[in-house]
């Protein structure tokens, strides 16, 4: 038989245990704090307080059996091969987060194709040495915040922009702490040095009282001198990127099915929902059933960040897919299931297990919520 405090059930409600007190009460029982009352009894005071007892499948089970259905392939170490960097500009606002982007894109321009790229997918592609490295468009903030909180990693390095100008502000420390806590390596961009009142020497300082030793400083964190804007050392920041993603010794299995992370989703008029996904293992093709978190459904099309359309996409490829059922959230895991069958399946489970949270979100409370410290 199930029984739960008083206490319990007032800390699980939200209410004060008196409260709890007086119902049982006006229906003619006395109790303390520390009696245990049954099931039956407890449910009517739910009842009272405007609760409705829910009676739900163990949600648990459910993701052990999406899981299975997934059937995401693990790697075996000789089937790991090398793979690009994909690094997050993250900094405070106004300190060029955007201009550095942009200046990393033009110094990637080959003469033929300037002024070309104009279709946005929230991620591009640079060649520097003949090496690639992906960049995330989205705000460095949210791509560690919205995503950590979904357990997704996305980001290999991120770049910390600091205006030399300006110095450490607010936002700089909450990026440094986003990717300390998500254990990804920083290289520091001091940009503006363009500007009369730049001090990199300033910044230099702030970022050992954050614990940031540069390497010119007797650390080991490496930091370049920038202008975004004058186009200054941009070249050489790359190369940083490179050499500390070598250390990194980034790498995936690309001959399994695709794995990866939404990293932005949206209803387009014409085209249904679109989704901009990063592909970190295994290898995305047109035709493949796919879920991505609640929605579901086959590739019809995949545009890469030129705005070209590609058959097929490996680890560490950005690309914006076509043909979802519903639209996914930035954050969501999206995998390659073995059917369209499967696809769908594992979308209406995690619908159905969506709503169910919403509803107990609500003023409902479930009976295992209620019971599970018994
Ligand atoms: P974000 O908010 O971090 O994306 O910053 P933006 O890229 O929008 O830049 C904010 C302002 O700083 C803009 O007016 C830029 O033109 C300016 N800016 C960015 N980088 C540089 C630079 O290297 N030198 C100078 N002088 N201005 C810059
Ligand atoms: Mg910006």
């Amino acid at each position: 038989d199930n029984k739960i405090t008083v206490q319990d059930l007032s800390t699980k409600l939200g209410k004060s245990a008196s409260e709890i007190i007086m119902q049982l009460m006006k229906m003619g029982t006395m109790a303390t704090i520390n009696q245990e009352i049954s099931f039956d009894i407890a449910a009517l005071i739910c009842n009272e307080l405007g609760y409705t007892l829910i009676k739900n499948e163990s949600s648990e089970i459910e993701e052990l059996e999406i899981e299975a259905l997934m059937d995401i392939e693990e790697d075996d170490e000789k089937d790991l091969m090398p793979r690009p960097p994909v690094v997050t500009v993250m900094g405070h606002v106004d300190h060029g987060k955007t201009s550095l982007l942009d200046a990393i894109r033009d110094s990637n321009v080959t003469s033929g194709e300037a002024g070309g790229i104009t279709q946005h997918i929230g991620a591009s592609e640079v060649m520097i040495n003949g090496q690639k490295i992906v960049l995330l468009d989205t705000p460095g903030h949210e791509a560690f915040t919205s995503m950590r909180a979904r357990g997704a990693q996305v980001t290999d390095i991120a770049i910390l922009v600091v205006a030399a100008d300006d110095g450490i502000m607010p936002q700089t420390v909450e990026a440094i702490n986003h990717a300390k806590a998500a254990n990804v390596p920083i290289i520091v961009a001091i940009n503006k040095i363009d500007k009369p009142g730049a001090s990199p020497d300033k910044v230099k300082q702030e970022l050992a009282d954050q614990g940031l030793l540069v390497e010119d400083w007797g650390g080991d964190v490496i930091s370049v001198e920038v202008s975004a804007k004058k186009r200054i050392n941009i070249e050489n920041l790359l190369e940083m990127v490179l050499l500390v993603a070598e250390v990194e010794e980034l790498k995936a299995n690309p001959n399994k099915r695709a794995v990866g992370t939404v990293i932005e989703a949206e209803l387009d008029k014409g085209r249904g929902p679109v989704a901009t996904v990063l592909v970190q293992g295994g290898t995305l093709r047109v035709g493949d059933p796919i879920v991505a978190g609640v929605a579901s459904g086959k590739v019809r099309a995949m545009i890469n960040y030129k705005g070209k359309r590609v058959k097929q996409a490996g680890p560490s490829t950005a690309v914006e897919i076509l043909g979802l059922s519903d639209v996914p959230s930035g954050g969501d895991q999206f995998v390659e299931v073995p059917s369209d069958k499967t696809a769908r399946l594992i979308a209406e489970k995690r619908q159905e297990m969506q709503r169910e949270e919403m509803l107990k979100a609500s003023s409902k409370i479930s009976l295992d919520d209620l019971f599970e410290q018994m």
